[in-house]
């Protein structure tokens, strides 16, 4: 009896310990993802408890703002958020702002994840509380537009300067579904440009209709998006067309060095030369304007390049931009492209120089283009200088205006001794017209700058 009676003293006294030790168990970690520090109408919700969703006994998350709660979400009511298991860990995503809970006013407020997890076989719960303080924003960043007149030449260019409060929402022009970024108005030799004041080149691309929708968009960290039309005008242009016959003598000569310098692309069949060239035209063609348009993510936040672009001096102009190609191959219609630069042609190995001041941002062998070399001159506008032959500069390197940088030859797609030009605008073609005329830039750019101050870029 004396026994039974020790025995189960100390089995109380155990189970007590267990009890006790089991409360004092860490309860499951949380992570906030999202909000961070602010929220909107309706900013992403991204919370996570590592814990599977079979362990939780509660997953509760609420906002509270001015002393009252509004619960957003629980295990029982989710309130269209998604639950999924990632890895071990339990994954809620929805939407939290003022779309939920409509209460909410512009001010700070927290969210608050109340995780428990069950213990001991079930019989006991360990809790843990996280929150995120958040500010609460409802009005969308205010766009004021400060140039005047607004002229685009469809496949061309123009800039564009504003204000924009808060001034640190992501903000730029939208064309269509393209987005142009914008970059501080400091960075175009306006001096003293508070922050608000945004500088941005956008474009209309030969493929665009001459009414795609353009405004200025800004968005600030909670989501809230502002838009503001501005005044401007298209003109339509004209693109040429023309038929290439395809020789025997040009596929097999540019078809195998185009290969053996591309060593990752592949054409399915090698041996038909007629084959492997329209995939090196079609396929290759696009991922080179992939790995081109990847340039734009290297551009200086500030404009480089002063005056009007140099064309190449004493060549004829051998096709111009965007037109439309049709290939033939022994009478047959084979292919059809978009010619998305200048082809100039003069003596063969003539130098190239830089059309204007930048930096390197490509200088290797690109495909189609053969050695190719591409300037960044800032702010998302670049040349490209395709079908070199030696390439005089290096990656990184800042080249003068007229600086020479290579000279012309037939590597890449090139049936003659020329220099494929492009100029673009965040990795998009434009039409280098506008950039070679000194009446464009000053009418179009250097204005605009000059009227909001700038003393640069000087022309
Ligand atoms: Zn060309």
């Amino acid at each position: 009896m004396r026994n039974f009676l020790l025995s189960l003293l100390l089995f109380a006294l155990l189970a007590g310990a267990v009890w006790y030790g089991a409360g004092k168990l860490e309860g499951p970690e949380v992570a906030i993802a999202s909000p961070k520090a602010v929220m909107g109408h309706a900013s992403p919700l991204d919370v996570t408890v590592n814990a599977p969703p079979d362990r939780l006994d509660r997953l509760e998350i609420a906002v509270e703002q001015r002393d009252q709660s509004y619960p957003l979400f629980s295990l029982s009511n989710r309130g269209g958020a998604t639950v999924t298991l990632e890895g071990n860990g339990t994954r809620v995503r929805g939407t939290v702002g003022r779309r939920n809970v409509p209460a909410l006013t512009q001010a700070p407020a927290r969210l608050v994840v109340r995780a428990s997890l069950t213990v001991l076989f079930g019989l006991r719960a360990v809790d843990t509380v996280t929150t995120q303080d958040v500010e609460v924003r409802l009005v969308p960043p205010q766009i004021a537009v400060t140039s005047l007149h607004h002229f685009i030449n469809l496949g061309g260019s123009e800039v564009i300067l504003y204000r924009v409060k808060p001034a640190d929402a992501v903000s730029g022009v939208r064309v269509g579904d393209i987005e142009y970024p914008s970059y501080p108005a400091s960075g175009a030799g306006i001096p003293n440009a508070d922050p608000s004041l945004r500088v941005a080149f956008f474009a209309v691309l030969y493929d665009q209709a001459t009414d795609t929708p353009i405004s200025v968009f800004a968005r600030d960290a909670a989501g809230n998006e502002g838009q503001a039309a501005f005044d401007h005008r298209v003109f339509p242009k004209r693109f040429r067309s023309s038929r290439i016959q395809l020789q025997e003598g040009f596929m097999e000569r540019v078809v195998p060095a185009i290969l053996q310098n591309t060593p990752d692309f592949q054409v399915p069949n090698p041996n038909d030369v007629l084959d492997a060239f329209v995939t090196i035209n079609r396929d290759l063609r696009r991922q080179n304007a992939e790995e081109i348009a990847a340039l734009a993510q290297k551009t200086a936040p500030k404009i480089l390049w002063q005056g009007p672009f140099k064309q190449m001096v004493n060549t004829a102009v051998e096709s111009g931009f965007a037109d439309h190609r049709t290939y033939f191959y022994q009478g047959k219609e084979v292919d059809q492209q978009v010619h998305l630069g200048f082809d100039l042609a003069s003596l063969p190995h003539s130098p190239v120089l830089a059309a204007n001041r930048g930096q390197v941002a490509l200088a290797r062998y690109l495909g189609i283009y053969g050695n190719c070399i591409v300037l960044d001159h800032g702010m998302g506008v670049q040349s490209l200088y395709g079908h070199l032959d030696t390439l005089d500069v290096k990656e990184g390197q800042m080249v003068d205006r007229d600086q020479q940088i290579g000279t012309t030859d037939v590597t890449g797609l090139a049936a003659g001794d020329h220099l494929h030009f492009t100029m673009l605008l965040h990795g998009h073609p434009v039409t280098p017209i506008d950039w070679w005329s000194s009446q464009w830039i000053e009418d179009r750019i250097v204005r605009k700058f000059r009227e909001a101050g700038a003393k640069l870029p000087p022309t």
